[in-house]
């Protein structure tokens, strides 16, 4: 009788002390720290900003660039499919669609078959959106965000559809794309409930954006000129944008803005150009940081799609004088530096082709992933 009662005693005990190293380890699972994601995406592109350019703008800068505030830094494979040297088209669906594609292709993948882009998906998903260039904004790297177009060139077609997704906001050049066109078709009057303006009647700074309203300005007739030139709206564009999404959009934002000229520097081998352009989109660059810093929601990527020229900095260079070569009027396939910002910033660590670019995206904003990574 007492050895039982003993033994129920010593099995209680037990029992007791498994209940307490249950409730322990329960305990330890609730204390898992929950993972942030990003409200909004802001890509950035500088167009042919290879690591010559940017080493060159920063010495030009005194040895300082805003993107040395960025704690994760990556590298991407630009080649496009079917050729190692990529353009812009490609380089940007590959951006926005996840896909390789061929060269001058405008959202569309090898076998010219639409796909969807971010941008687009963000819009069904009640996000708001936009873009933001300094060349024109039907130019192949916008472009590739919202329009499907087997070639780059199509501009009159690629205008139209940014009829077909209600894009919240677009700031960039070629106007005449849109109201002088070979259909004869005025598309600045089909666009509804938009705040529409452009170079001729307004300057930016003069316009109070309504976020009732979806917001277009063009910036020019043709290509804008460049910053060394006059041009000065990249940086109060990408100030006004940030504000505008962030004002409109209860469910976060996705926004793309260009430095596109930094590529057209290269092309002309043109070192002053570059720089100017450089210096142009690394204080862009700065006000969007500042947005992120302050809302803490924002996730902000800094790349390019492939560099331009084969811009190198030679042996008689000083830091105040640079002496620079170029070995291409061209594109190279050198490797791409990619620096983020916020939260889910560190998925973009690492080497990976240029289409990890959007997957990364998508995983960051907390999309679950239907597509099949190529
Ligand atoms: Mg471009
Ligand atoms: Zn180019």
């Amino acid at each position: 009788m007492k050895k039982t009662a003993i033994s129920l005693i010593c099995l209680a005990f037990i029992f007791n002390s498994c209940k307490v190293q249950d409730r322990v380890v329960i305990k330890e699972v609730v204390k898992t720290p929950e993972v942030i994601y990003p409200k909004n995406v802001i890509l950035m592109i500088g167009d042919g900003m290879g690591l010559g350019q940017i080493s060159a703008g920063m010495y030009h800068q005194g040895n300082k660039t805003i993107l040395e505030e960025f704690p994760v830094v990556g590298i991407h494979k630009p080649a496009a499919f079917g050729k190692l040297i990529t353009d812009s088209a490609a380089a940007a669906t590959s951006f926005a669609c996840g896909v390789k594609t061929y060269n001058g292709a405008i959202g569309v993948d090898k076998d010219t078959i639409p796909v969807k882009t971010i941008l687009e998906e963000a819009e069904e998903k009640g996000l708001a959106t936009g873009l933001v260039a300094t060349s024109t904004i039907v130019h192949a790297t916008p472009a590739s965000f919202i329009a499907h177009n087997k070639s780059r060139k199509n501009y009159e077609e690629i205008a139209t559809e940014f009829l077909a997704t209600e894009i919240d906001l677009f700031i960039g050049g070629g106007k005449k794309y849109f109201d002088r066109r070979a259909d004869d078709r005025n598309l600045l009057n089909e666009f509804k409930g938009y705040q529409l303006s452009h170079y001729a009647e307004q300057e930016l700074d003069e316009i109070e954006f309504d976020p009732n309203k979806n917001v277009a300005y063009l910036t020019s007739d043709a290509d804008p000129i460049p910053a060394a030139q006059g041009r000065d709206y990249l940086i109060p564009a990408s100030k006004k944008a940030v504000e505008f999404l962030d004002k409109k959009a209860s469910q976060g934002f996705f926004l793309m803005i260009e430095g596109s000229q930094i590529d057209w520097g290269g092309h002309a081998n043109n070192s002053d150009y570059i720089l100017t352009e450089f210096s142009d989109f690394d204080k862009a660059i700065s006000a969007v940081l500042d947005f992120a810093k302050t809302d803490g929601e924002t996730l902000v990527i800094v790349t390019a799609d492939h560099e331009t020229g084969g811009y190198a900095i030679q042996e008689e260079s000083t830091m105040d004088s640079l002496v620079t070569a170029f070995t291409s009027t061209y594109h190279t396939g050198t490797m791409i530096p990619v620096f983020a910002y916020g939260p889910q910033a560190e998925r973009f660590a690492g080497i990976y082709e240029n289409t990890e670019i959007y997957h990364k995206m998508r995983e960051a904003f907390n999309w679950i992933s239907t597509m099949q990574k190529n």
